[in-house]
């Protein structure tokens, strides 16, 4: 059992007013709140200890890269990498992708195809769709379901020698469908492909394990792990991260530079290009240690309670679909009111000072797909609580009165 008013505590930001009234943060999809335990490692690197890393010979120096690399541990320890080199610091999943995507631009033919899932964030299509453009290679689909899942019959027939690359999201951002990447992981492989997984909303709920999955590249963004912004992680196995050319040239990527020819350093630092965000990576290990302080089963175990208790009292509104309805899904509500613009009803909520997700969520054709222009997104972390939730039933239950 967990102490949420205790845990609550760790938060000043859930502290604060919004419109005069007590703010109610359920837009955790997007980016979740951050707790004093990682700000003081913000303040303390600022304080102590700020300096570039893995150069100077002086003391500070040091002092940051031996944090920042004590971070890298803790994110290999955490999601059971095999090598600490088999983490690249990114400045989040967006980058983590684009990195993948042209690396591979090297290695792909005219042909040659990949498959994308029905349920991906434009940051999962848009790489792949300039990928195909660069290389000639064929973008193939998954589709979904009416319940948000993927139909994995259909995975079968399009999979084939030809495929090169398999991407999905492990959980949708949109509709919160926890998507079969075991099986995913295991067929592509029948076939060669490599499996890149999209970890940025799995992160918050669960603790992957990039060795038993055998995933051959994984993402995430510390912001939504109670991190700051601008940090991230690639998890690669170490023979693609070899095969893989540089994304970006510079300071910190380099062994040799002449004018004639330059060789890279060594992974991961062949990745890392330029200066990195150093505060931002060492408070991504601290926000990892504090997730774990709270324990991952107790994190999914409360967040399930939430989503069934928001889920039963969004039942009982008349007019009100949810999108997503899938078994397996994790603590992320999208739905819409009968003809009401989402729109409209988030910004009452917020004159409430309940703060939720409008729009399409960056997954367009998850629209298309239900054919609607977009959705209200409610999602929950483990800081969130069930008295939120029943001011937020009444709120959404005033503002529709007020719309219809
Ligand atoms: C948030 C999110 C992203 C993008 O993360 P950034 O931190 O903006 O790079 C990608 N995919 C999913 C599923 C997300 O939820």
């Amino acid at each position: 059992m967990l102490d949420i008013q205790n845990i609550r505590k760790d938060f000043p930001i859930l502290n604060r007013e919004v419109n005069g009234k007590p703010l109610i943060y359920f837009d955790n999809a997007a980016t979740s709140q951050t707790p004093q335990q990682v700000i003081d490692v913000i303040v303390d690197y600022y304080t102590k200890y700020n300096a570039n890393i893995h150069r100077g010979v002086h003391s500070l120096s040091q002092e940051a890269t031996d944090a920042y690399e004590q971070a890298r541990q803790k994110i290999q320890s955490h999601f059971n990498a095999k090598h600490s080199h088999e983490i690249i610091f990114t400045s989040g999943t967006t980058h983590g992708i684009n990195l993948v995507a042209n690396g591979f631009a090297s290695l792909l033919n005219d042909g040659d195809e990949i498959i994308v899932s029905a349920l991906e964030h434009h940051s999962n299509i848009v790489p792949w769709q300039m990928l195909c453009e660069k290389t000639g290679a064929k973008l193939k689909v998954i589709p979904m379901n009416k319940n948000g899942e993927l139909v994995l019959s259909d995975f079968d027939s399009i999979l084939n020698e030809n495929t090169k690359l398999v991407f999905v999201n492990h959980i949708s951002n949109a509709l919160g469908t926890i998507n079969p990447i075991e099986t995913i992981i295991e067929k592509a492989h029948t076939v060669g492909a490599a499996v890149l997984v999209d970890g940025a909303q799995s992160c918050p709920h669960i603790k992957p394990d990039v060795e038993a999955l055998d995933v051959d590249f994984y993402v995430c963004s510390a912001h939504k792990i109670c991190g700051p912004t601008g940090v991230g992680m690639l998890y690669g196995k170490e023979e693609w991260l070899k095969k893989l050319p540089p994304y970006q040239g510079g300071g910190e990527m380099i062994a040799e530079v002449s004018f004639e020819k330059t060789t890279y350093a060594d992974l991961p630092h062949k990745f890392e290009a330029g200066t990195p965000n150093i505060c931002g990576g060492i408070a991504f290990g601290a926000a990892i240690d504090y997730m774990n302080s709270i324990g991952f089963d107790n994190i999914a175990n409360y967040e399930n309670e939430l989503l069934e208790y928001a889920t039963n009292q969004l039942q009982c509104i008349e007019d009100l679909k949810i999108y997503g309805t899938s078994n397996n899904k994790t603590s992320v509500i999208s739905f819409n009111v009968g003809n009401i613009h989402p729109y409209d009803i988030g910004t009452l909520l917020d004159k409430m000072g309940i703060a939720v997700r409008t729009g399409h969520h960056c997954a367009q054709p998850i629209m298309d797909f239900y054919k609607i222009p977009g959705t209200i997104r409610a999602s929950f972390m483990f800081y969130n609580t069930k008295e939120e939730i029943d001011t937020f039933i009444a709120a959404l239950k005033k503002a529709i009165m007020m719309l219809s």
